[in-house]
């Protein structure tokens, strides 16, 4: 049995406090009967409506994928590109990615039909770690670095600190990889942040979401969450 609010928000009928106030402002029915008390647990096959409306209480699922270059990060495209839903055409669930990818950055990203822990982890004051290496050229200076780490001017506003790591420079080729840790997810942030510093990114990976890394997978590889692993996402 889950609380009534906790199934509407991963339902992704609304945040569990939206949800809260459906359920007490007299919005909500199980099996018919009208509920406004928070308390309220559910059973699987208990039938919820909100307006009348019954939501969809799919099984939730959890994939890390590794996306490669070339594939757009939602649930259909109005150009009839490849997205990361594509990937996924054996799973009946109705998954969704959290969070974008450039359509020409590869690397993790979740998806999942669990809409209270996309709403979370998208949240800013979440704060997750997302580690990225990209491939930049010229090969950065070190206070070039520096103001990676410290923070610069975006049109934006200031990005937070990051966890910055030069690992390889090609001087022949006048280009580098360097690993970029940020919990911020502004829109094409990392290369905004390189650009401003009119460095160019000629690959972008994200190696990292939070604890969860690429290992053991290729481009167009997913797995299935662990127990463990969406417990901690949590
Ligand atoms: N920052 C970017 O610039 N692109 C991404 O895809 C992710 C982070």
């Amino acid at each position: 049995m889950e609380r009534l609010q906790k199934v509407m928000a991963q339902a992704g009928v609304a945040s569990r406090r939206k949800a809260e106030r459906l359920i007490q402002e007299g919005h909500v029915e199980v099996n018919g009967v009208l509920v406004t008390e928070l308390g309220t647990k559910v059973a699987a096959d208990d039938k919820i409506r909100v307006d009348g409306v019954p939501i969809d209480r799919e099984q939730l699922v959890y994939y890390l994928f590794y996306k490669p270059v070339g594939v757009i990060s939602s649930v259909t495209d109005d150009r009839k590109r490849t997205t990361v839903v594509d990937f996924f055409r054996h799973v009946s669930e109705r998954i969704f990615p959290v969070g974008r990818l450039d359509y020409d950055t590869s690397g993790a990203i979740l998806l999942t039909n669990d809409g209270e822990l996309a709403h979370k982890l998208m949240h800013p004051s979440f704060e997750i770690d997302k580690t990225y290496i990209a491939r930049v050229n010229p090969i950065p200076t070190s206070d070039q670095l520096r103001q990676l780490s410290s923070g610069l001017k975006l049109d934006d506003g200031m990005t937070a600190k990051a966890i910055v790591r030069l690992i390889a420079a090609d001087k022949e080729k006048n280009s580098a990889s360097v690993q970029l840790t940020i919990h911020e997810g502004r829109n094409r942030q990392v290369r905004r942040m390189f650009s401003a510093l009119h460095l160019h990114v000629r690959k972008l990976k994200r190696e990292r979401y939070g604890f969860l890394s690429l290992n053991g997978l290729h481009p167009g590889d997913s797995r299935k969450l662990k127990p463990h692993e969406i417990k901690t996402l949590y």
